[in-house]
């Protein structure tokens, strides 16, 4: 990365707006993928929880549903291969079995450099808030033990705030909404998956996209992302940059 491919970046989005710059008072943080290292649990757990009820789910391909709801994922793998939309119950059943892998297997491991970037954040006067389609029960526990005092709890999106998940806009739009930002240039996405970076792109945001997975930086970039980063480490690295590009308003 260089300073220059991000001033080029905020320039171009910022001509797109109309506006003279972005003006962060928040930054919206995913979360699997993006806060914690969580994304090969949750692929593995799909996979055999699919297989259990006679559906092809493969690891790679896990990665290109992450964001989806779990009744949107099971829906597109069941019309694929029966030809037919899924149950209510066979949705319920397949995602509890994902559940379950996902809890047996998945030990909480935090993403090198989430903390540092989060941190930095908020050192900068700016709002961290975390919009995920996730609904763990232990997630504010889990957040809080991970993330002392970082995220701003009450303004948090998550499984039960939205009705459609990301690659609708709703989980970002609804962060926008709870934290009170009016324009989406006072806010900005940070996100590791295509679907997301879709929901962060149609939400307006500026979308900052983190190359944690598999899939190649190219679809990342497709799905509508402003800038490109290969870990967290690297975002650690420039998030005061970008901070301090922001306009205080
Ligand atoms: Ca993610």
């Amino acid at each position: 990365m260089t300073p220059d491919i991000i001033k080029v970046a905020i320039n171009k989005y910022c001509q797109e707006k109309h506006i003279e710059g972005l003006s962060l008072k928040t930054v919206m943080f995913d979360m699997d993928g993006v806060l914690f290292d969580s994304m090969p649990y949750h692929a593995q757990s799909w996979h055999r929880a699919m297989a259990d009820f006679g559906l092809n789910l493969p690891v790679e391909e896990a990665f290109m549903h992450e964001g989806r709801t779990g009744a949107g994922t099971i829906g597109i793998v069941t019309r694929r291969q029966f030809n037919r939309e899924a149950t209510e119950e066979e949705c319920k059943a397949i995602y509890q079995r994902k559940s379950q892998y996902f809890n047996e297997i998945s030990e909480t491991k935090r993403m090198p450099f989430a903390y540092e970037t989060v941190k930095a954040v908020k050192e900068c006067g700016i709002v961290p808030i975390v919009v995920t389609g996730s609904g763990q029960a232990s997630l504010l526990g889990k957040l809080e033990r991970n993330f002392p005092g970082l995220f701003k709890s009450e303004w948090m999106v998550c499984a039960k705030d939205v009705k459609l998940g990301k690659p609708n806009p709703e989980p970002y739009l609804m962060g926008m909404k709870k934290s009170g930002i009016a324009h989406e240039w006072e806010t900005m996405v940070v996100e590791n998956a295509p679907l997301g970076i879709e929901a962060g792109h149609k939400s307006g945001c500026f979308v900052v996209a983190v190359n944690t997975g598999p899939l190649p930086d190219e679809m990342l970039m497709k799905a509508g992302a402003n800038l490109l980063f290969h870990s967290m480490k690297e975002l650690s690295e420039w998030i005061n940059y970008i901070s301090n590009l922001s306009l205080k308003l």
